[in-house]
């Protein structure tokens, strides 16, 4: 495979992102539901109207994973929202009925069935051999998958034992599954070589309880100890692993270990593996040149995929470095991120072919624009792959599908308990007024939205 090499025209440049990602709003299904729509517009509005119920829903997914039961969860949510100083009518309800065992069990049991009604968008199945069917069906329609095994919090060796084990069942039982299914060209190779059908996330801080900022090393040996099996399990198997980034004070210890890890010996020629960028992060350009650095000198195969994405953890990293007096790691100017987002997608389309490249968004523009870079550089299209999430990204998914985009859904799998830390988060993200999702939603003309940021 070539290098792309010739950086486009701006002109031309913006022309073509804004034919692509016109092209692509008239693919969106026409009947379908709008993604926001999907979450309960009674929790939309609550959320999006109220800066205090915002952060005592933060702080409340915190803990949700670690709940027991109903009757737990139900005590949890009336601690956090005695917080909030003139709590809408329904919440005072709400808190009414905690006071008594019995209300909070009917109080968790509503929660839990309105989680349930809203998680079977977002979620695929309570187990992977529960999803098996849907990620079928999505594979038959042209869209790819990864598997992300939500998670009780890790707090003990114990469960990080539990949930290692879990991710080696579901590669075992995805990648048996997966070779039953249909050939599709698009899903399975790239200039590269083959691309794996089975392919699964896994986050770190379910994989050891020991990762803590002011001891990285700790957390990463023991990581390693619970990778390493999963890492040989999926090249056994022919399955990729993607390592999942999560919040700044892991990241030094997540990159180390997954670079580390793989410059192994015995993890030279695989398994297909890959790593996420943020690019939120004001140093995120340095981040992208240490790992095309590794790549490049590492003669590792197959390349490692660098999934770009924006971040997911916006609002914990601003609060965090305001509360010390820090200055945010974070760009606080959307757009600052957006046009950074943006000028990494050509870093990495320029970097082929030492890494694979993964855009992850719903953003139309962001996706346009990369389909577009890689194009006027002379780029093929399934040399770039189009990611999104489960119930986010549904209509996007469809389209890209349908114009013959190598597309790739994110695919959470848990119980409910676990499901709902999980939904409130995406709630919380998409009722940003910086979301595009929200914009669109908003009913924000087309050019707008195509806009350079
Ligand atoms: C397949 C897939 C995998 C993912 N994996 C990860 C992962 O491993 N780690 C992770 O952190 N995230 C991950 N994400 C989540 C991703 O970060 C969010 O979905 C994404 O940030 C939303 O961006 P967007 O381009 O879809 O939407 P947009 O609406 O264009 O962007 C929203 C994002 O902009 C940023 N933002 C919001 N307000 C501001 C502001 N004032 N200033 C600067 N920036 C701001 C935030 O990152 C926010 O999430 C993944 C997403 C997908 C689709």
């Amino acid at each position: 495979m070539e290098t792309t090499t010739a950086a486009p025209q701006r002109d031309a440049l913006e022309s073509e992102i804004r034919r692509i990602g016109a092209e692509l709003a008239d693919a969106f299904p026409s009947n379908a539901r709008h993604p926001l729509r999907a979450l309960d517009t009674r929790a939309m509005e609550l959320a999006s109207g109220d800066q205090e119920l915002k952060a005592a829903l933060f702080r409340f997914v915190d803990v949700v994973p670690a709940c027991r039961s109903l009757d737990d969860l139900a005590r949890h949510l009336k601690g956090f929202l005695e917080e909030v100083p003139d709590a809408p009518p329904s919440i005072a309800v709400a808190m009414r009925m905690s006071n008594t065992r019995a209300g909070r069990a009917a109080l968790g049991a509503a929660a839990a069935s309105g989680v349930k009604h809203m998680a079977h968008r977002f979620i695929v199945g309570e187990t992977p051999s529960a999803a098996l069917g849907v990620l079928r069906q999505l594979w038959e329609r042209g869209v790819a998958s990864s598997v992300d095994l939500l998670g009780e919090a890790t707090v003990t060796q114990a469960e990080a034992d539990h949930y290692a084990a879990r991710c080696n069942a579901a590669l075992e039982e995805l990648a048996h599954a997966s070779r039953e299914w249909p050939g599709r060209e698009m899903l399975e190779r790239d200039s590269s070589g083959p691309l794996p059908r089975a392919n699964v996330s896994v986050k770190v801080s379910a994989l050891t309880p020991l990762l803590r900022p002011d001891a990285p090393e700790r957390g990463r040996l023991d990581a390693a100890e619970r990778l390493r099996p999963l890492l040989r399990n999926a090249h056994a198997l022919g399955a990729h692993i993607h390592i999942d980034m999560e919040s700044l004070d892991s990241r030094e210890a997540v990159l180390e270990l997954v670079l580390d890890v793989l410059s192994e010996e015995e993890f030279r020629d695989g398994p297909s593996a890959g790593v996420v960028l943020q690019a939120y992060l004001r140093d995120s350009p340095e981040q992208l040149t240490r790992i095309l650095e590794w790549a490049r000198t590492g003669g590792r195969t197959p390349p490692l995929q660098v999934r770009l994405v924006k971040g997911a953890y916006w609002d914990h990293e601003f609060v965090q470095a305001r509360q010390h007096g820090w200055p945010a790691p974070v760009f606080e100017v959307k757009a600052d991120c957006d046009r950074n987002f943006e000028a990494l997608t050509a870093s990495l389309l320029e970097a082929r072919p030492a890494v694979r490249v993964a855009v992850a968004s719903h953003n139309l523009r962001s996706v346009a624009n990369a389909i577009a870079f890689n194009r006027l550089s002379g780029g093929e299209d399934r040399d770039l792959e189009l990611q999104v999430l489960r119930g986010l990204g549904d209509e996007l998914q469809d389209a890209l599908a349908s114009r013959r985009f190598r597309v790739r859904t994110y695919c959470p799998v848990g119980d409910l308990i676990a499901g709902m830390a999980y939904l409130v988060r995406r709630l919380l993200e998409n009722t940003s007024n910086e979301s595009f999702l929200h914009e669109q939603a908003r009913g924000t003309p087309l050019d707008v939205l195509l806009a350079p940021p």
